[in-house]
C-alpha cells in the first residue's frame, strides 16, 4: 500500500478562505472586523518566522492583525501589564504570547493572565476544563488542526480506535479530549508506555506528538490506518550539503518514519506540509470564534 499523502497545506487554505468569507460576511452585517493581538519576548529566530507568517494570514483573512515586540529582558510585571491592557482594549478579540517566554517569565502566569474569552491559543486550564465537561471552550490550536485533518480525511471517526502518543497539556492530552468528542475509543500512550509499537498497531488513528526524530516505524503502523504526525524535528542532512557558511545542511522530519509507514498506512501527513498550516488557520478560527462570543454574533460554520 502506498498511503495518501494528507494535503494540510491545501486544507488549511480551505480553512482560511472560508475565515475569510466570514470575517467578510460579519464586517459587512456589524460594520466590525476581528482583531488578533501576538505579543513575542525576545529575538528567538523560530519564534520571529511565526509570528510574522501570524500576520500574514489573519491579514490575508481580513481581520486586524497588532504585534508587539518585546525585548529579550523584558521583566514579567512589564508582560503581564501588557497583557492586562490587550485584555481591556476592545478592539483585541485574540491574545496570543508567543512562547517559549525568556526565563525570568512564567508561562504559566502568563496563560493565567490572558482573560480566557480572548486565549485563543486555548491554554488557559479552564478551557481543558471546560472541553473536558463538554462545554463551550477555545480549543488549542494544533490538536484542532490535527482532528480536522482526519475528519477531512476519513470523514465519520465514530467508533475508530484512535492511539495518541504523547499526553503534553499542548497536543496530547486535547487531542485524546476532541477524539473522544468525536466518539472514538481512545489510548493515550506516552514514554512509559509497555510495549509502545503493539500498542500504535490497534490504531485505526494514530496521532504522534512527541518530539523524537522518527520514532515510529513502518512496522508500529496498523495496515490502513491513519497516521496524523504533529512533531516537528530537525535533523542533519548530509545529503544536502553545506550551506553557505559552511555549515552542514538540515531538513525537517517529524516523529513518524514517513517513508516506511506510507507503506502501510491508508493516509499519512507529511512534515512539513501536514499539521503544521493548519495551526494558524486554527488560529484564525479561533479568533473569529472568541470575535463572536464577545460581541453576541451567531457563530460561522467553517
Ligand atoms: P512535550 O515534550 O510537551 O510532550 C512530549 C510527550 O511525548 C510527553 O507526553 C511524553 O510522555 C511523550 N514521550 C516522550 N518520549 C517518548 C517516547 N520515547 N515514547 C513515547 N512517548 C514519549 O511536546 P509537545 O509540546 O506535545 O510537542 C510534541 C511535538 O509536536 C514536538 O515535536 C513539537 O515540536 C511538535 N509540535 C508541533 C506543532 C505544530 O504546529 N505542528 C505544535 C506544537 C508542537
Amino acid at each position: 500500500m502506498t498511503a495518501q499523502k494528507i494535503d494540510g497545506k491545501e486544507i488549511a487554505a480551505q480553512l482560511r478562505g472560508r475565515i475569510g468569507k466570514a470575517v467578510a460576511g460579519l464586517q459587512e452585517a456589524h460594520g466590525k472586523t476581528p482583531g488578533l493581538a501576538v505579543v513575542l519576548v525576545g529575538e528567538d529566530a523560530a519564534s520571529e518566522v511565526y509570528v510574522k507568517n501570524k500576520g500574514i494570514a489573519t491579514k490575508a483573512a481580513g481581520m486586524t492583525s497588532y504585534e508587539f515586540r518585546l525585548p529579550a529582558d523584558t521583566p514579567e510585571d512589564v508582560l503581564l501589564d501588557k497583557v492586562r491592557a490587550l485584555n481591556a482594549d476592545p478592539a483585541v478579540n485574540g491574545i496570543l504570547v508567543q512562547f517559549p517566554v525568556p526565563a525570568q517569565i512564567s508561562q504559566q502566569r502568563v496563560i493565567d493572565t490572558i482573560d480566557p474569552s480572548k486565549d485563543v491559543d486555548g491554554l488557559n486550564p479552564a478551557h481543558a476544563g471546560r472541553l473536558v465537561s463538554g462545554l463551550q471552550a477555545l480549543t488549542p490550536c494544533t490538536p484542532l488542526g490535527s482532528v480536522i485533518l482526519a475528519k477531512e480525511t476519513l470523514g465519520e471517526l465514530s467508533g475508530k480506535h484512535a492511539v495518541i502518543i504523547g499526553r503534553s497539556n499542548l497536543v496530547g492530552k486535547p487531542v485524546a479530549q476532541l477524539l473522544l468528542n468525536e466518539n472514538c475509543t481512545v489510548t493515550m500512550a506516552h514514554s512509559r508506555t509497555a510495549d509502545l509499537p503493539a500498542m500504535c498497531r490497534q490504531a485505526d488513528i494514530l496521532v504522534v506528538a512527541v518530539g523524537i526524530a522518527e520514532l515510529v516505524k513502518g512496522d508500529w503502523v496498523k495496515p490502513g490506518a491513519c497516521v496524523i504526525d504533529v512533531g516537528i524535528n530537525r535533523i542533519d542532512a548530509p545529503e544536502k550539503g553545506l550551506d553557505d557558511k559552511g555549515r552542514g545542511k538540515t531538513r525537517l522530519v517529524g516523529d513518524v518514519d514517513f517513508d516506511a509507514a506510507s507503506e502501510i498506512a491508508a493516509h499519512i501527513t507529511p512534515v512539513p506540509g501536514g499539521v503544521g498550516p493548519m495551526t494558524i488557520a486554527c488560529l484564525l478560527k479561533n479568533t473569529l470564534t472568541a470575535f463572536c462570543r464577545q460581541n453576541g454574533f451567531e457563530e460561522p460554520v467553517v
